[in-house]
């Protein structure tokens, strides 16, 4: 019999979690020909989170849950996840009800009968979603997908099943930067997609305001692409190209007509464009000097706090 691990990243979600445990529940009961273990990940709620784990563990011999330290973020918990998990088969769902459980056993048989080794639900739309959110988070997939020559579509988020080819894979991409979707990418294997309808969450409160997402968004472009230094590297040679223009057009129109003092506003426009220019190329060089000064530190990825019996 083949085993089915389903991780479920868990930040303050107390008042979905009991809903989220009945609705998988009720689908894993009717999936024949598979053990299945529920690894919930706490990653450092404040809520009562925990406590809901706890309680599941020793209801459900199924259940099984790792507790961090502190809040650690989505990335590590599905790290921690997938490193934890004995499965055949490993699945990562959100907690807030956003992954429809009903696409479970579709993507149990893409991967078990149909060959692939990763079956992922595509989002569809961005319904529900705030209009400046959608818009900005489109634009970045297409930022991103330009900058990184990989396939990150918009849509494909980390609901998936995967083969435990794949995720050994994935866990031996050890860095500490991590951006899943990039990752997914980056190892590769036949996905099938299944597209679904957006939802809202079942309850509680989405973990990310702008903020949280446009360091999210800078994180996957510098953790996936040297670009922005080409783009640097371009702006630098334009810049010089324009300055002997400048310089030659500007000594031959002073032999002609003689040097008259001026060009005041010039010089200040000048001075203001090229110092900005140079402290955002530094500000990108330091992205990337920053990224690697944290990777070589080599700290873990997450820290465990508690765990029920079984994982580390
Ligand atoms: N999450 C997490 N750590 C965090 C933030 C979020 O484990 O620091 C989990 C959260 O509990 C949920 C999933 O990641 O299960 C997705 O979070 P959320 O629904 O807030 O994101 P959204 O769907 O709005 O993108
Ligand atoms: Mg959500």
């Amino acid at each position: 019999m083949d085993k089915l691990t389903v991780i479920v990243p868990c930040y303050n979600e107390e008042e979905v979690l009991p809903v989220f445990y009945q609705e998988v529940k009720k689908v894993l009961d009717r999936m024949e020909g598979t053990e299945t273990e529920l690894l919930f990940i706490d990653d450092g709620s404040k809520d009562n989170t925990l406590k809901i784990l706890r309680m599941l563990d020793t209801c459900d011999e199924r259940c099984r849950y790792i507790a961090f330290s502190r809040n650690f973020g989505k990335e590590a918990a599905m790290y921690a996840g997938l490193e934890q998990a004995k499965g055949d088969y490993c699945v990562i769902m959100d907690a807030d009800l956003q992954h429809p459980p009903a696409l479970l056993p579709e993507m149990y048989r893409a991967v078990k009968q149909e060959g692939f080794d990763c079956c992922a639900g595509f989002r569809k739309d961005r319904n529900g979603e705030g209009c400046i959110r959608s818009f900005l988070s489109k634009a970045f997939y297409k930022v991103i997908q330009k900058m990184s020559h990989m396939n990150m579509e918009d849509g494909a988020g980390d609901f998936r099943m995967m083969s435990r080819k794949m995720v050994d894979s994935i866990l031996a991409c050890k860095e500490y930067n991590r951006y899943m979707k990039g990752i997914f990418t980056f190892v590769g294997f036949d996905t099938k997609w299944i597209p679904f309808e957006n939802v809202e969450r079942a309850a509680g409160k989405t973990k990310w305001g702008f903020k949280s997402l446009f360091r999210y968004a800078l994180d996957g472009i510098f953790s996936f692409s040297t670009t922005p230094i080409t783009i640097a590297a371009v702006a630098g040679v334009l810049l010089f190209v324009l300055s002997l223009v400048y310089g030659i057009g500007t000594g031959i129109h002073t032999l002609i007509f003689g040097n008259k003092v001026s060009g005041y506003t010039t010089i200040v426009c000048l001075i203001l464009f090229l110092n900005g220019i140079q402290l955002l190329v530094i500000s990108v060089l330091g992205e990337y000097i920053s990224k690697n000064y944290m990777e070589s530190k080599g700290r873990p990825i997450y820290i465990v706090k508690e765990s029920s019996k079984g994982s580390a």
